[in-house]
């Protein structure tokens, strides 16, 4: 018999639940609320490219500006077969949060193109970036939205379309998306910004539980740009990453891995392997692969989701293991899952104040791209490290005050930020009173 299809859940309808429940807490009109559930403003496009065989095939691709009171709408583009409006949206929605909660002059914004990278060809992929940026470039601008990488999108690609919006302005304009190259205007300490925000935040949490590194384990669920730095920081550190995943799957050992060994031969095999490497010399080592799944229902102390979101549900919420989730992606735990969690005592270090160092950064490479002054890496490490350490303490203060979670007490905090902004504007008492 044919059992129909469960439909996809909403990831918009499920991330916006976060407003009404903070709402409570925040200092913020309802009106403002309200304005918060709708975007700005969307745009649907279709690509027409031109592949290498001589074929033509058309990708479609969405820009959402979620809200820009704060600034410019900031928000990196998705390339992914499974790139939705809805998820787009959710992601745009989350910026608008993380901006406020870090306290950064923008508002929110995300793309997303649907389509499987891994089966384009380097060219292909280049037409298709220019191709995006050519149907989107009256909705982008530094002053208006800027984009940024994100989910299989990386610096060549925002190289390639900051040279393509360039073009069409017919001058040099690197401040229209961040995540650049260094050679074309992009910032150091941009690459790893994203796990190293989060990692600033597990050294507050570290006092808070009065850890050392050596007795503290760790599983990363996905191994790309953001897995790979939180990885890195923490073995560096000498905490111990007893497990990491990507797509294919994940490996898992109990001594610890040498994290810099598993990143090099990602990156030049594109593979997971469990190597311990000497110099350009690695060795296959003794592990357990393990699925994706079984990664997440780990005994570790630091559960890193690190991949897409909603891996967490209320499914599988109530076999979490982890003592703290670190939630380096964006939207990992679904809002049902959130209760279960909070049951069983996991402490949940949330998306728009665990990965906000991504987009801290990104903004110091728009301030260095409009003032044509450049920065050195010491200098974006200290000043993310004080914006990351004030921050995660303002959230866990607000934690306490009103007795909520580390995620209640983010949103209070951004709403806050954003309540005022748009509370500056006039609300309707302020009309009603001054008719
Ligand atoms: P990336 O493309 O560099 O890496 C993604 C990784 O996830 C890859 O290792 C891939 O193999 C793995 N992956 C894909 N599907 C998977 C699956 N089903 N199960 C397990 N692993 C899977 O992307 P990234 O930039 O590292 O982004 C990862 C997450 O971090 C996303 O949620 C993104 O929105 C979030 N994030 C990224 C940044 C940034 O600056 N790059 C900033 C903030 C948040």
């Amino acid at each position: 018999m044919h059992t129909p299809k469960a439909p996809e859940p909403d990831v918009f309808l499920d991330a916006i639940q976060n407003l009404d429940h903070a709402f409570k807490f925040a200092n913020i009109h309802s009106e403002a609320i309200e304005r918060l559930k709708y975007p700005k403003m969307m745009i649907h496009v279709s690509i027409p490219i031109r592949m290498d065989d001589g074929s033509m095939r058309v990708f479609e691709g969405y820009r959402v500006r979620h809200d820009d009171t704060r600034g410019p709408s900031k928000g990196g583009i998705r390339y992914h077969p499974d790139v939705n409006l809805s998820e787009v949206k959710a992601l745009a929605f989350w910026m608008t949060c993380k901006t406020a909660v870090v306290n950064i002059p923008f508002g929110g914004a995300k793309g997303g193109v649907i389509v499987n990278p891994k089966e384009l060809s380097p060219m292909e992929l280049e037409r298709l970036s220019r191709g995006f940026i050519q149907r989107i470039a009256d909705f982008i601008g530094p002053e208006t939205d800027v984009p940024a990488p994100d989910v299989y999108t990386n610096p060549m690609i925002m190289g390639w379309m900051m040279d393509e919006f360039s073009k069409i302005r017919r001058h040099h304009i690197p401040a229209v998306i961040t995540g650049k190259p260094i050679p074309l205007g992009g910032s150091q300490g941009r690459l790893d910004a994203t796990g190293r925000g989060a990692y600033f935040c597990v050294k507050e949490h570290e006092k808070q539980r009065g850890w050392k590194p050596e007795n503290v384990t760790v599983a990363v669920q996905g191994f790309g740009n953001a897995g790979q730095s939180i990885a890195r920081l923490l073995h560096a550190d000498g905490y111990r990453v007893v497990a990491v995943s990507d797509s294919q799957g994940g490996i898992y050992r109990e001594e610890g891995f040498h994290v810099p060994s598993l990143i090099q031969a990602k990156q030049s095999t594109h593979r997971l392997h469990p190597v311990y490497c000497t110099d350009s010399l690695c060795e296959l080592i003794d592990t357990s692969r393990i699925s994706n799944e079984e990664l997440l229902e780990l005994d570790v102390d630091i559960l890193v989701p690190a991949a897409l979101e909603c891996v967490i549900t209320s499914e599988n919420a109530s076999r979490i293991k982890a003592r703290t989730i670190l939630e380096v992606a964006n939207g990992p735990v679904e809002s049902a899952a959130d209760p279960v969690l909070r049951e069983h005592g996991v402490f949940v270090i949330p998306d728009i104040l665990a990965n906000a160092g991504g987009v801290t950064v990104s903004y110091f490479e728009w301030v260095q791209n409009k003032a044509g002054y450049y920065w050195t890496e010491e200098e974006v490490h200290a000043k993310l490290h004080l914006i990351m350490t004030r921050e995660y303490r303002a959230v866990s203060e607000l934690a306490e005050i009103h007795d909520v979670d580390m995620r209640t007490a983010a949103y209070i905090h951004a709403l806050t930020r954003i309540g005022e902004a748009i509370t500056a504007h006039g609300t309707k008492e302020y009309f009603r009173n001054n008719k």
